[in-house]
């Protein structure tokens, strides 16, 4: 059945035609458990560090900075970030009576991740109409069922000048420092330009994925060819479309994401292409097309966050009556097996995960011709042990005579020489290597923000932090009034993969107490002591919930690279389910005396 844009149900994997009649599933639970038996590794995730002249993988190559004199003043709210997470906050503030407001970014402008990157073939993955925020308000309709990088840059850019949030932004400007001045009872926020602003209320949002990584191979800085981070796309180097990479071998390392989106437009542009994979992705049907322009027409007003609800509930695992959005990230949950007499819903729902990754491993088959490649690209583990991939063009690449994949076995590159990459003793050749080996995860929060922060009494969040994350809502923490810090990962809060969904929720979270405190005349507001040590004990003792799953996955971001025992289980989300959550955010908030919280 269609619905109303036209899009059919999916169904992958009754279409696919598989089943488990002839499926020795010992045998597979045993293929699964060796293939992440192999992949395990302490050193598998180590990193480097980007100073000096390896500062480079991580500069901006779009934009420079201006001259501009330091800034000393005082404004309403500082926000960390110009990201959606930051966009989003500064409009759900201005909502709520807040007219200065200060964006501040690294970036030379807004859109965060999409500010950053802008490799060929960038898109998001979930889809427009569901993903960019605010659309019954701007009128915007996405040119495209899924955005792509481009498009949501200028979607970003367009909710910054509509809300006016250019004025004040600081571009190029990376906070260097925030300080809790109790006379005052504002924050000090410094920069490595040389401001310093003052303000009741900051808001960190620097987001999930804002610190490149290049992994810790042997030899980095003999290679002598040209190498950059996805995120950091040469332009000057490849040509603005790609042509400068017509006679050269160009290398991708990382099988991720935002590889199966890079790889087929590099394929088409390189001389030859070298992909080496450490783990293969799961990867599933994208069906990408144009949208109507007259999409959005005749629509009830609250579309979209009843889109947004619907769409949530059913990737949280709860089949919903309708499906709004009928994707693959939907498909799955609303085509899962029901219960059989013999079964009961965990079991169901492990067949139903075996059945798609049956699917998944058929859709290699089909598409790739060469049965060791096709072997090669299969993933075995369970389904969303990794982050689910889609791309309708990705496997087929490698039936492209100019197109190699490198398959690791599971242990990731050896070395680089002077000349490439070496793989088990093998050197390959490379003029360029593409590092689409994503960001850093899981790391101390003052490493992911870049600064420290000294609250109450001097104390520092890197020692409230150096044992357990400890917050209330996953958004403030005890000794630090008046401050907010969107989680980064799941922490003590609640994600999905919709992640500006909740980035949203957070913002109308933040905005809601901040408003709030105003208005009961206080002129802060900190975290009373039992409120955070009751929200953390519910957040460590739904960790254990999801450590068998995770401890059966081949090491990832995930699970902690397969030993979940270096995870804090403080790091854990809440136990609440993703909706239900940010309507007990709500709840707590309508209920008007911010319980929990020491208004001072
Ligand atoms: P990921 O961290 O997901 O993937 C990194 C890749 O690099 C993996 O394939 C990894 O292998 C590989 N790798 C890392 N180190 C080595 C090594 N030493 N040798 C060989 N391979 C190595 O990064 P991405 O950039 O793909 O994605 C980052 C995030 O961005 C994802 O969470 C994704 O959600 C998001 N994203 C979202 C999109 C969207 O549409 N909304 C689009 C693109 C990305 P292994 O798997 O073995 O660790």
């Amino acid at each position: 059945m269609a619905d109303e844009q036209g899009f059919e149900a999916m169904d992958f994997v009754a279409s696919a035609g598989v089943d488990l009649d002839g499926v020795d599933l010992e045998a597979l639970g045993r293929r699964y458990r060796e293939e992440r038996a192999r992949r395990v590794d302490d050193d598998r995730a180590a990193f480097v560090d980007l100073s000096g002249d390896r500062a480079r993988y991580a500069a901006d190559p779009f934009s420079a900075p201006e001259p501009r004199a330091p800034v000393a003043d005082t404004v309403e709210l500082v926000v960390v970030g110009a990201g959606f997470g930051g966009l989003l906050t500064a409009i759900r503030f201005r909502e709520v009576g807040f007219t200065r407001i200060r964006l501040i970014d690294t970036a030379g402008d807004v859109g965060g991740v999409w500010y950053w990157n802008r490799y060929p073939g960038a898109m998001c993955d979930v889809d427009s109409l569901t993903y960019l925020p605010l659309l019954e308000e701007t009128g915007y309709v996405p040119r495209d069922r899924y955005a792509g990088s481009s498009e949501i840059r200028a979607y970003a850019r367009r909710l910054a000048a509509s809300h006016g949030l250019d004025d004040l932004a600081l571009f190029h400007t990376t906070v260097t420092g925030l300080r809790w001045d109790e006379d005052t009872a504002h924050w000090v926020t410094t920069t490595d330009r040389g401001d310093e602003i003052a303000s009741p209320f900051v808001m960190i949002a620097d987001g999930n994925f804002n610190r490149v990584r290049i992994p810790a191979i042997p030899g980095l800085g003999d290679f002598r060819g040209h190498s950059f981070h996805t995120s950091r796309w040469d332009h000057a180097y490849t040509g603005p479309d790609l042509g400068g990479l017509a006679r050269k071998r160009v290398g991708v390392i990382g099988t991720g994401a935002t590889a199966a989106q890079v790889v087929p437009p590099l394929a088409r542009a390189a001389g030859h292409l070298v992909v080496f994979q450490r783990t293969p992705s799961t990867v599933g049907v994208r069906a990408n097309r144009p949208l109507d322009p007259d999409a959005l027409a005749g629509l009830e007003p609250g579309w979209q966050r009843e889109r947004i609800r619907n769409f949530t509930a059913i990737v949280s695992g709860r089949r919903q009556p309708v499906d709004l959005v009928r994707d693959g990230w939907t498909d799955y949950h609303q085509a899962a097996p029901v219960p059989r007499d013999d079964e009961d819903a965990a079991a169901a729902a492990r067949r139903g995960n075996l059945l798609h990754m049956e699917a998944l491993r058929a859709r290699v088959d089909a598409a790739v011709h060469d049965p060791v490649t096709a072997e090669a690209l299969k993933p075995w583990y369970a389904y969303f042990c990794t982050r689910p991939v889609f791309h309708d063009e990705y496997l087929a690449t490698f039936n492209r005579p100019d197109t190699t994949l490198v398959d690791t076995g599971g242990q990731g590159i050896e070395r680089f020489s002077e000349a490439g990459v070496v793989v088990d003793g093998v050197e390959h050749p490379l003029d360029c290597l593409v590092f689409a080996t994503g960001f850093t995860y899981g790391t101390p929060y003052t490493e992911k923000t870049g600064f420290d922060i000294m609250g109450r009494d001097g104390l520092r969040i890197s020692e409230k932090y150096a044992t357990r994350f400890s917050t209330l809502h996953g958004l403030m923490s005890r000794g630090f009034p008046n401050l907010f810090m969107i989680p980064g990962g799941n922490m003590q809060s609640s994600v999905t993969l919709n992640v500006l969904y909740t980035l949203d929720e957070n913002a109308l979270h933040a905005a809601g107490v901040a408003a709030r405190t105003r208005e009961l005349g206080a002129r802060c507001f900190d975290v009373e002591a039992d409120a955070e040590e009751k929200w953390v004990a519910e957040c460590v003792a739904h960790a254990r919930d999801n450590a068998e799953f995770l401890e059966s996955c081949t090491p990832n971001r995930f699970n902690a690279e397969g030993d979940l025992s270096r995870r804090a289980l403080a790091s854990s989300n809440h136990p609440l389910p993703v909706l239900e959550f940010f309507d007990l955010l709500r709840a707590w908030r309508d209920e008007g005396s911010l319980p929990g919280l020491e208004l001072g």
